[in-house]
């Protein structure tokens, strides 16, 4: 594609013309596709450095220091999927879009493919019914409500049940610990919830009212796979990953309380904006992080780091559950966790001081390289990074490369190619073979509904149709080959429940 605003400078990378200072960055290969809307959507947003010229002073700065955009880049609701900003002295609540803390995971398995392909007809059902058909068993107590999101995984440790029920009868305490050590955003500090007592008593009712152990709709998901091929061996092997073995990865956000997170951290944001200034024209109001908006900046922390918390400690419970249900019909198996994080997220940069720089990431996820992973599992590998293709296609784990100008960040998935609707009037053969090979559990099991409830539900389901999203190979090769991150092992699906 050819965009005025878009000047390729080398064979990964394009520069985003604007009118301020600080450098935006695009990475992609002249394979990735590229959309002008998206561009069009980037530049609004980029006239906040205009807003924060006249909200700041001399003695305190803020702007915008780079912009980064992964391979996936495409138009959001606002923000372009797949946008990275750093910033000095703000943060735009809004940058990351409602569904705060959205991440993904992925757990492997001492399971093989071979042992659960002949299997996989039963699992179908045994997914349906304990994703979707009252096969939940969740019990969760006030306490353990308000640890998970005050605490996210620890709290979860903290509160677990002297008398397990339901599914915490097949949760073990090592498990617990270890998902907790490799969760990049689970625990994250919620120091004023009596002070946020309102939405945190609602948020509290929701994750009651059935949110936690829920997928959540649209692309979410959890999906069982099989490593197809190993790319890099010593990691592959210092991370558990080999040929032929089961993986289970789990897509999903806030739900709900993520909702009312982002609402309530944009309204804060509005509120702290100086009365007498004019508002600014694109719709964006960042805070400014200095003294003067201290308590409305703890509120957004607070706020956003509950909805972040609750989203790992989610996706946690969907892996145990899916544990529970091949558990159910394979035996007894090993079940780490390799990785969790965040793509919907602002960051405090600095690790030994708290620094006034602020990371924002929208549908982008980290990807740090093994000199900012001291201390963690993965000091001598770098960071996993969860690339997902899309419903029938491969995904990809790599190792992050802690790239500058690509902000320590990459891609978050394929990126889609059609907006929601469009997809519609997809190619028919294409989408039949589809169905035919795939094996996509639904609330709903189409394959035997009623014929005007199946078209429904079809229709649905295109919109999630691999043709609806771009491929994953120009992706993967723009991370590779721009250094921001090593493919690591190629992944396959086997069975894929969607909300
Ligand atoms: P998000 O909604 O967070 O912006 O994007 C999630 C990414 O997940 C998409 O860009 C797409 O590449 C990928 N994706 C969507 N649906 C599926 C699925 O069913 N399976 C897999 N493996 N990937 C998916
Ligand atoms: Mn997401
Ligand atoms: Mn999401």
């Amino acid at each position: 594609m050819h965009h005025h605003q878009l000047t390729r400078v080398s064979p990964t990378e394009l520069r985003v013309d604007h009118p301020y200072a600080f450098p935006a960055r695009l990475f992609a290969t002249p394979e990735v596709t590229l959309e002008r809307r998206a561009v069009d959507e980037l530049l609004r947003l980029l006239d906040l450095q205009g807003t924060l010229e006249r909200l700041s002073t001399d003695s305190r700065p803020a702007h915008i220091e780079r912009v980064a955009l992964t391979p996936d880049f495409h138009k959001g609701a606002g923000i372009p999927v797949g946008t990275v900003m750093q910033g000095q002295g703000f943060m735009l609540p809004q940058a990351i879009g409602n569904d705060v803390g959205c991440g993904m995971s992925l757990h492997t398995t001492g399971l093989s493919r071979e042992a659960l392909e002949p299997r996989l007809e039963v699992l179908e059902s045994r997914f349906r019914h304990s994703f979707f058909q009252g096969g939940r068993d969740l019990p969760l107590t006030g306490l353990q409500r308000e640890a998970l999101l005050r605490e996210g995984v620890a709290g979860l440790i903290a509160t677990r049940p002297t008398s397990p029920q339901g599914l915490w009868r097949q949760v073990q305490l090592h498990e617990l610990e270890q998902a907790a050590a490799h969760t990049e955003s689970g625990g994250l500090p919620v120091r004023q919830l009596h002070g946020l007592n309102d939405w945190i008593g609602e948020a509290g009712r929701l994750s009651w009212d059935g949110q936690s152990g829920s997928l959540g709709g649209g692309n979410h998901f959890l999906e069982l796979q099989y490593v197809h091929r190993v790319l890099d061996a010593p990691t592959a092997h210092a991370w558990g990953l080999r040929e032929g073995q089961v993986t289970v990865m789990v897509h999903s956000g806030s739900l709900g309380i993520g909702h009312l997170a982002g609402q309530r951290a944009f309204d804060l944001a509005k509120s702290a904006y100086p009365a007498g200034l004019a508002r600014p024209a694109n719709g964006f109001f960042p805070l400014l992080t200095g003294e003067q908006n201290a308590a409305a900046l703890q509120d957004v922390q607070d706020a956003l780091n509950t909805a972040a918390n609750f989203a790992a400690v989610n996706r946690l419970f969907l892996a145990l559950m899916a544990k529970a249900v091949l558990q159910g019909a394979c035996g007894e198996f090993e079940f780490p966790l390799l990785y969790d994080a965040a793509h919907n997220f602002i960051w405090r940069e600095g690790i030994w001081q708290e620094s006034e720089r602020w990371l924002h990431r929208k549908g982008a996820t980290p990807a740090r390289g093994y000199e900012a992973m001291q201390g963690t599992p993965f000091a001598y590998t770098g960071e996993p990074v969860l690339v997902p293709g899309s419903m029938g296609a491969s995904s990809f784990v790599l190792a992050g490369q802690g790239h500058p100008e690509a902000l320590h960040s990459a891609s978050h998935g394929a990126g889609r190619r059609q907006a929601r609707g469009e997809a519609m009037h997809a190619n028919e053969a294409e989408f039949e073979q589809f169905l035919k090979e795939f094996r996509v559990v639904t609330p709903l099991d189409w394959r035997r509904a009623r014929a005007d409830v199946r078209e429904q539900k079809l229709a649905e389901l295109k919109q999630e149709a691999p043709f609806a999203y771009k491929g994953i190979g120009p992706v993967v090769q723009t991370l590779e080959q721009a250094g921001l991150a090593r493919p690591v092992a190629e992944l396959r699906p086997l069975l894929t429940v969607k909300g």
